[in-house]
């Protein structure tokens, strides 16, 4: 128990890529942060190769001092990985095969129709008497076991598959739910994310009232990644409707403060909100891209990939090299044109550089053409966008800026503003 009577928790990575340097344990920190917002507290991060001994001395260490354990890695199907035979161990219970999930796992396999490699079976193994936690995104489904350890002390243990991705889906849509029920006072849980892009984390907060302090009800975060700004809504309350209601007046006042500056909310990308601006106008959209590695025909891809009803918004979009080209606001507008026409769209996303801009700083530019002003004018819209950041950061912050003046621009000029 912590301080506060409350459950205390331990994270474990399990893993011979963790252990040996080769990667680095990025589950325990997104996991250790998504504790702390449940209101428990973490005593301990223990990272284990892939072997049974010291996975099952990890977990008893665990089990012998926190009150819930939550590990990640080993549940792959591969004779590495072990979790599922240490847990069993850890309980004293048999490996139990379940029928459904033997199923769900060949169903997969059919679905892509490959043969399923006998080892698949393992990820059908359970110990008696534990849960199922279900793997919406994998193959691999994670195990809810309740261990006594000898002095009688009970804790609960939550094994999930490495996998970042799966390991997060799986603790939004099971874990972090059945914890929230353990954790005294705190009856339900709802979070909320609201995405912003076009401005830097502390001129977001600026823009906002004081709603991102300390002990304020719900609680309200700010996070940053690659200049996509995340705020995070957390309510705490009687029962699930409560915590919508608190949360709606939060995101309510957020809209309204910063306007287009929110372009989505939960696992929405820049470029997920552009297309679909795009699709929903009737519109289709290319682009040509210079000196940007291919980044904005690469997110506008993975968008196409994500919204199957936005597929036919993307056409394609160009990659060129710089050779012999000129930079400047003039040539991402032929690039623009030039995406429109190969492309056959009715918007076209030109983007060149990079060139040395006012001040010493580098710029990208920035051209969409295809729309028009409200007076039926072919509207101009450009973007000078400055670069910082490391080169890699650098880059997608150019390609999101980018993407992300299609969708604002959608919005100021709307979907009509289309030029024919
Ligand atoms: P596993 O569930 O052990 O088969 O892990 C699958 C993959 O997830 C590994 O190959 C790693 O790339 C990744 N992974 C496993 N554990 C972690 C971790 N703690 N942090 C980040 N990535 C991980
Ligand atoms: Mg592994």
């Amino acid at each position: 128990m912590n301080a506060t009577g409350g459950p205390r928790a331990e994270v474990i990575a399990i893993g011979d890529e963790l252990t040996t340097g080769a990667r680095l344990d990025t589950n325990s920190q997104w996991l250790s942060a998504e504790l702390a917002v449940l209101g428990i507290p973490v005593a301990f991060h223990t990272t284990a190769p892939d072997t049974l001994d010291s996975g099952l001395e990890a977990l008893r260490i665990a089990a012998g001092r926190a009150d819930i354990v939550v590990a990640t890695g080993g549940l792959g199907p591969t004779a590495d990985d072990l979790t599922r035979d240490v847990l069993a161990g850890l309980a004293g219970a048999p490996l139990d095969l379940d029928a459904a999930s033997l199923a769900a796992v060949e169903s997969r396999f059919a679905r892509r129709n490959a043969p399923m490699p006998e080892s698949n079976r393992r990820q059908a193994l359970f110990p008696r008497g534990s849960r199922i936690i279900p793997n919406p995104d994998g193959t691999a489904p994670g195990i809810d076991l309740d261990v006594t350890g000898p002095s009688g002390r009970r804790c609960r243990v939550f094994a999930l598959p490495g996998v970042p991705g799966e390991m997060k889906t799986m603790w939004r849509e099971t874990v972090a739910p059945a914890l929230a029920g353990l954790v005294p006072g705190g009856a339900t849980i709802v979070q909320r994310r609201i995405k912003c892009f076009g401005a830097g984390e502390s001129a977001i907060e600026a823009l906002l009232p004081d709603l991102i302090r300390r002990g304020r009800e719900p609680c309200v975060g700010i996070t940053a990644h690659e200049a996509t700004i995340t705020l995070r809504i957390t309510a705490r309350g009687r029962d699930e409707a409560a915590c919508r209601a608190a949360i709606a007046a939060d995101e309510a006042t957020i809209r309204g403060c910063l306007g287009p500056l929110v372009y989505g909310v939960e696992d929405d990308e820049v470029e997920d909100a552009a297309v679909r601006a795009v699709s929903a106008a009737g519109l289709t959209l290319g682009s040509a891209e210079i000196g940007t590695e291919g980044r904005v025909a690469a997110l506008l891809a993975r968008a196409r990939g994500r919204l199957l009803d936005a597929g036919v918004a993307v056409r394609g979009g160009l990659v060129l090299s710089a050779a012999g080209s000129t930079a400047g606001p003039d040539a991402a507008q032929s690039l623009a044109d030039r995406a429109r026409r190969e492309c056959v769209t009715t918007l076209g996303l030109g983007v060149g550089g990079p060139r040395p801009g006012a001040e010493g700083r580098t710029v990208i530019d920035v051209a969409l053409s295809g729309l028009t002003d409200r007076g039926g004018r072919p509207a101009v819209v450009r973007l000078e966008h400055v670069l910082g950041g490391g080169p890699d950061l650098a880059g997608s912050r150019a390609a999101k800026s980018a993407i992300d003046l299609v969708r604002r621009s959608l919005a100021e000029l709307g979907g009509d503003g289309a030029a024919t």
